[in-house]
């Protein structure tokens, strides 16, 4: 099971993408783990990539799909893979179409998240955090007993700038300029999966394993 997952931020990738990865036993793999794991193990891949890092410049598109392609060629990849923050354009979309066709190969989909902005925003402007201890609460669930205080620390419970309607907007807006094109360069290949994303967790869980089918009746 070959994936690439699209969805806005605070779509809830994440989350299914830990469930899929524990469900079909294939690896859950985003470009910042890629980053670290090379960064740390000072491969040859990861010191290029930091000699952009330190001088404050963006990795090249060429460099990223070398990192990501030479992940998914470690053991744990080889009965799939889900792929989280990336293709993050055309040039890495291709380009990885282009590799697995010269292995014969292709994605079994681009699995598309779909949860309009009002209900992202409600989501996100709903996360509060403690500022003292970094406990979490929401609006939408788990409160402090007393408004405002921290029932673990007594610390201030604050929304995070990163999370205000306004820049939670603003972030939409980079999303959906950046990954339309990709969504729409795998609807022309008949690869993209469009799943409410805005439905209870475990529906939204349950369209996706509908449409990946049985865990035990995945062929490869
Ligand atoms: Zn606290």
């Amino acid at each position: 099971m070959k994936l690439v997952l699209l969805g806005a931020p605070g779509a809830g990738k994440g989350t299914h993408a830990t469930h899929l990865s524990d469900d079909y036993g294939i690896p859950h793999i985003s470009t910042g783990d890629i980053f670290r794991a090379n960064l740390r193990n000072g491969t040859e891949l990861g010191l290029k990539a930091k000699s952009y890092m330190d001088q404050g410049l963006l990795v090249p598109d060429e460099l990223t799909v070398d990192l990501v392609l030479d992940r998914l060629k470690q053991d744990d990849c080889k009965n799939g893979w889900i792929l989280d923050g990336f293709p993050r354009n055309l040039f890495q979309a291709e380009a990885l179409t282009k590799a697995l066709a010269d292995e014969g190969d292709e994605i079994d989909y681009a699995i598309n998240l779909i949860v309009d902005d009002q209900e992202i925003v409600r989501r996100m402007s709903g996360r509060l955090v403690c500022s003292s201890c970094g406990v979490s609460y929401n609006t939408n669930g788990l409160m402090p007993k007393v408004d405002g205080v921290c029932d673990r620390c007594g610390g201030p419970v604050v929304r995070r700038a990163d999370d205000e309607p306004e820049t939670v907007l603003k972030r939409l807006n980079v999303y959906h300029e950046q990954t339309e094109p990709i969504a729409a360069y795998y609807r022309g290949l008949g690869k993209e999966a469009r799943v409410d994303g805005a439905l209870p967790k475990d529906e939204t869980y349950a369209l996706l394993t509908g449409l990946l089918g049985d865990k035990d009746g995945c062929h490869n």
